[in-house]
């Protein structure tokens, strides 16, 4: 059933299956970066990868935002609609932290008054630079329409995922979104994890995914573990 490799990311691959406009999204235990930078190899994190898009995927579909997803086909694979992807980086934003804290200027922490949606143009010659939709009509990147559908999504899924987060015990400070085309509609496609989610237990606002300052590979591997068994468990 898995065709040809056509794209191999920081954190999956992407094979060709029977069906041209059907992809498998295999997820990676470590990912692919830039010389002088190990990682860590966090054990059984790909199939984590997996479950934890999946089951976000699915709770978005249930709650009518079209996603790639299509099913689970392996442990570290999901079967997924083919897209072309806009070379976009979405941010939505309900608490400072990261770069948002950093260039205004903002306590790590603080919850916004209303959530903030960014983009930033997935550019690896430019560091993908923060752009704002003028930029992005500029570039050509994305119309109008497909932005405001990306907008309306974007919050859409923020208002689903907010609660859902929340149930668990985690606040969702922010994550990060990526959208493609498909047949003339427009899918949220990618992955939704740790990696591009920043997700902090309710109580302790002690983070649970990634954050470079405080990031040990224990540490890391604890707190994947953690947001797995509080979502997929
Ligand atoms: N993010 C991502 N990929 C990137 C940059 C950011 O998934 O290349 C996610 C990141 O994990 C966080 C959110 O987008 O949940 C906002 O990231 P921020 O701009 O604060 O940058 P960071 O502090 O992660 O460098």
């Amino acid at each position: 059933m898995r065709g040809r490799k056509i794209y191999e990311g920081k954190w999956k691959i992407l094979y060709e299956t029977r069906d041209p406009a059907l992809l498998i999204q295999r997820f990676k235990d470590t990912p692919m970066l830039g010389a002088g930078r190990p990682r860590a190899k966090l054990p059984r994190r790909g199939a984590m990868k997996n479950q934890i898009s999946a089951a976000v995927f699915m709770l978005l579909q249930k709650n009518g935002i079209p996603t790639h997803f299509v099913e689970v086909v392996g442990e570290r694979d999901m079967l997924v609609r083919r897209l072309e992807m806009i070379r976009l980086e979405v941010v939505l934003r309900n608490i400072a932290a990261g770069s948002l804290a950093k260039r205004l200027g903002m306590e790590v922490g603080t919850t916004l008054p209303a959530p903030v949606l960014e983009f930033y143009y997935k550019s690896d010659a430019l560091g993908d630079p923060l752009v704002n939709e003028y930029h992005v009509r500029a570039l050509g990147l994305a119309s109008s329409e497909e932005l405001r559908v990306i907008r309306e999504t974007t919050f859409r899924a923020n208002g689903v995922l907010l609660p859902f987060f929340a149930e668990r015990e985690i606040l969702l400070a922010d994550f990060k979104l990526e959208f493609g085309r498909h047949k003339g509609a427009l899918l949220m496609g990618d992955e939704l994890t740790p990696d591009g989610c920043r997700f902090w237990d309710r109580t302790t606002r002690e983070n649970l995914g990634k954050d470079r300052a405080r990031r040990s590979p224990a540490r890391e591997a604890t707190a994947y573990q953690e947001i797995f068994r509080r979502v997929c468990t």
